[in-house]
């Protein structure tokens, strides 16, 4: 009996979390891998979900706790961002695009880190490296996620990689990326059904910048005026979670796609809301600092924080 590998993302999954643990389950097991499973540390988001129902898919199991289990690791290298339990997990392999974290193993491990939009586009990589065929539907997740990360190719993340993938990919799947990634939007940008909390916990990721323990969520729309009418219910949000886990801060990013720019919302104590104003370069007003030109949190909101708490 072979022993499962789970190929899991991070928590809050996003598109690319959740389409790479499909996708590069597929390619181990096309490779000769046995019991590869795809896994998802949590539900799926609205956009994720549209996106599988488009190609017929499922949502992949739901794992929450790794304890005693073989694991694959994609779209993030950090303890704080993985599935509980991971240091008690044997992480097998990692797959990601993010800054190198504090995940540790006991003997060497397969670990591919690329500065690229999108781990969708480092595993669509690997089919072309391995000449093996990509599935119609695999193509159309890996692509979506690639469009998803980079924001349409907008973010800063975004890499001339990128885009060869999704012109390759988008050539298999027979859709085309840019009516297919606005689509992919405004299923995201549905606040409709969404509390203040799935607004603040859909994207939220933990950090640490010097001892000052932060988390930097993000929510991306067409418009921001959609998100106005919930924005004292999102603040409320943020303290009640700042005092249950014990946060210096929270930042949550509303990050208006259209106009490229992005309303940084703060919630904090007094040292944390001096290292965010320092990080932004100015005053917080009405709870947030407003940036013209910002669409990621990797690198242009999480570098700045932690240069700003650096002693
Ligand atoms: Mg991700
Ligand atoms: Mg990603
Ligand atoms: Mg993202």
């Amino acid at each position: 009996m072979t022993e499962n590998i789970y190929v899991v993302g991070h928590k809050s999954p996003d598109t690319d979390s959740v389409t790479s643990a499909i996708a590069y389950a597929n390619l181990k097991m096309q490779m000769g891998a046995a019991g590869v499973i795809p896994a998802a540390a949590g539900p799926v988001n609205n956009e994720t979900k549209f996106i599988l129902d488009h190609f017929n898919l499922q949502a992949p199991m739901v794992c929450t706790d790794a304890a005693g289990q073989k694991i694959i690791l994609v779209d993030h290298n950090e303890v704080g961002q993985a599935v509980d339990n991971i240091m008690k997990a044997d992480i097998v392999e990692v797959v990601d695009h993010h800054k190198i974290g504090d995940i540790q193993t006991g003997k060497p491990i397969f670990f591919h880190n690329e500065p690229v939009g999108a781990t969708g586009t480092i595993i669509a990589s690997m089919y072309q490296q391995n000449n093996i065929p990509i599935p119609k539907e695999i193509a159309g997740l890996m692509m979506a996620a690639i469009l998803s990360d980079t924001v349409l190719f907008k973010s800063p993340t975004c890499t001339e990689k990128d885009k060869e993938m999704v012109a390759m990919l988008s050539q298999i799947c027979g859709e085309d990326p840019m009516k297919f990634g606005m689509d992919m939007l405004k299923a995201k940008s549905d606040m409709g059904s969404k509390s203040a909390e799935d607004i603040l916990m859909g994207d939220f990721k933990k950090f640490d910048f010097a001892g000052v323990k932060a988390g930097v969520g993000q929510i991306e729309v067409m418009d921001l005026s959609d998100l106005e009418s919930k924005r004292g219910a999102i603040l409320a949000e943020m303290k009640k979670k700042v005092e249950a886990e014990n946060l210096d801060m929270i930042v949550l990013m509303l990050t208006d796609v259209m106009k490229e720019a992005s309303d940084l919302l703060f919630y904090g104590n007094d040292k944390a809301a001096l290292g965010f104003e320092k990080a932004f370069g100015g005053k917080i007003a009405n709870n947030s600092i407003y940036k013209e030109k910002c669409l990621s949190r990797k690198k242009q909101v999480i570098p700045p924080l932690e240069s700003a708490f650096k002693n």
